[in-house]
């Protein structure tokens, strides 16, 4: 087992698998009304190359967990079988899914049943009319259906993150937070990050983690949970004593680069030794041309030695990466 050591020292065993960069919403902080340049077919990794390339991250590189991700990974056809897959793997990791659980009401059984362990559902508001807004579909019915389904079938602590906008959301907060708990999901908010297709994001207009307290503790008494943070990006906090918690997560004020243990794999086969790395590394190509799995192995190593030690968003010099979070596998 060769680990995936960046030459800060960092080992990564959480892998982030994009199966699609499509989506059927539209969220303004992630992507345009008329969606993106998808991938073309030929070029996303079919379910035979992904298996294989979550294969060799458990098995030669010390992978230890696994979330399925996108744009939206219940579009992906063949995601039940991939999960089945995964869970057969000889080091079966712990896998989850990121999801706006659009259609999750009636894959989340399948989905449990094949081995997936638990979901991350996105849901900014409980309010139809700000969902639709955000979102620019009329669905939310539809993913409160998909969070019930992933409840009931055991695909928990069900998480529900969360990213608040100025005068859009930001006044929600607590009304979120309070639904939440009353559902038993398990709130983090996230701040925004410069990751969007349309470079709208601003520093000054970005809801921080500051002000999601403030705002907050106008209604809750908030402590810290005393966990310790580790390579797990929200901070938490126990809500009115407990045991209900909501976490932060201060990517941007207050980022966690040196204690990630994240890698990622884009839908077309690309290595991204981080979210915001401006290179990737190909294995779809090697793949495609015969490359063993020690060939793989040895270039997933490679990808991973030149991580950054941090994202550097603060610097005047950050660019953002060329593709956006949806193309990326958020
Ligand atoms: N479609 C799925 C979903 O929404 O959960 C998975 C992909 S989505 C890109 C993953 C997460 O990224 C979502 O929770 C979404 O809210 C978040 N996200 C998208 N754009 C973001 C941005 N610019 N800043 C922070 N979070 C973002
Ligand atoms: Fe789709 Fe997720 Fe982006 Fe929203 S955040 S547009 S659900 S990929």
């Amino acid at each position: 087992m060769t680990p995936l050591r960046d030459n800060h020292g960092r080992i990564a065993t959480d892998l982030r698998v994009s199966l699609t960069d499509r989506c059927n919403l539209r969220c303004n902080y992630c992507m345009p009304a008329e969606g993106l340049d998808w991938l073309p077919d030929d070029k996303v990794l079919t379910d035979d190359e992904v298996v294989r390339l979550i294969g060799i991250a458990t098995e030669r590189l010390g992978v230890q967990e696994v979330r399925f991700t996108g744009g939206e990974p219940l579009v992906r056809r063949g995601l039940v079988e991939i999960v089945r897959r995964t869970a057969q793997l000889a080091h079966r990791p712990e896998m989850s899914l990121t999801t706006n659980a659009l259609g999750l009401k009636h894959t989340a059984a399948a989905l449990a049943e094949a081995g997936l362990d638990r979901v991350n559902v996105s849901l900014d508001t409980i309010r139809p009319e700000t969902f639709a807004e955000i979102t620019r579909r009329d669905r939310l019915p539809d993913v409160i259906a998909g969070l019930m389904a992933a409840r009931a079938a055991g695909l928990g602590p069900v998480k529900v993150n969360a990213v608040l906008l100025r005068g859009v959301n930001d006044d929600q907060a607590g009304e979120l937070l309070r639904w939440t708990i009353d559902q038993g999901f398990h709130l983090r908010f996230i701040e925004q990050m410069p990751l969007d297709a349309q470079h709208a994001w601003h520093r000054e207009q970005m809801i921080t983690a500051d002000e999601i307290f403030t705002r907050l503790e106008k209604e809750f008494v908030l402590t810290p949970s005393g966990e310790p943070r580790g390579s797990a990006p929200a901070e938490l906090f126990t809500v009115d004593g407990g045991p209900a918690t909501v976490g932060v997560i201060a990517s941007v004020t207050r980022p966690f680069c040196g204690d990630c243990d994240r890698v990622r794999l884009t839908a077309d086969g690309q290595v991204r030794n981080c979210l915001f790395a401006r290179t990737e590394s190909d294995l779809r190509t090697p793949m495609r041309a015969g490359a063993s799995d020690a060939e793989l192995a040895e270039r997933w190593v490679r990808a991973m030695a030149t991580k950054l030690p941090g994202h550097g968003i603060d610097d005047p010099a950050f660019l953002q990466p060329a593709r956006p979070m949806s193309a990326i596998g958020g």
